[in-house]
């Protein structure tokens, strides 16, 4: 193994992400350059999924990631106004993350002792005014 990064970072496919997205993570301490790319609809939602093959294709990814590139932390990053969550409502919207990330993280940390997890909530993506949030 030659080339290491420091993490995986699984985000929204959402085309409103991708522009804005970079500069949030570089603030947070994710440079470009610095972590694998998973792109899904609904992020890490499928790994909560009933049907097995959504949340092994997630899985896949991470234990790639550990083994290639000596990934030490996964970072999940949800966001408001998501597709895959389909809610008009943003507190409900909101709540289900919350919830689903929590489940998330434990899940993870779980299948991946030795890995740090980190769960982010992306907000503004309707008004195109991107903001990071940790959920703890
Ligand atoms: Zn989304």
């Amino acid at each position: 193994m030659s080339h290491h990064c420091q993490a995986l970072i699984i985000r929204c496919m959402d085309f409103r992400l991708t522009a804005g997205l970079p500069k949030l993570l570089e603030k947070a301490g994710y440079p470009a350059g610095g972590y694998d790319l998973v792109s899904a609809a609904g992020a890490g939602k499928d790994l909560l999924s009933a049907e097995p093959g959504e949340a092994n294709f997630l899985l896949k990814q991470i234990r790639l990631s550990q083994k290639l590139h000596d990934a030490k932390e996964i970072v999940v990053l949800h966001h408001d106004n998501c597709g895959a969550y389909g809610l008009a409502d943003p507190a409900e919207e909101e709540a289900a993350h919350k919830k689903d990330l929590a489940e998330i993280k434990d899940l993870l940390r779980a299948n991946f002792p030795g890995l740090e997890v980190k769960m982010y909530l992306i907000r503004g993506v309707k008004e195109g005014n991107l903001s990071l949030e940790e959920i703890k």
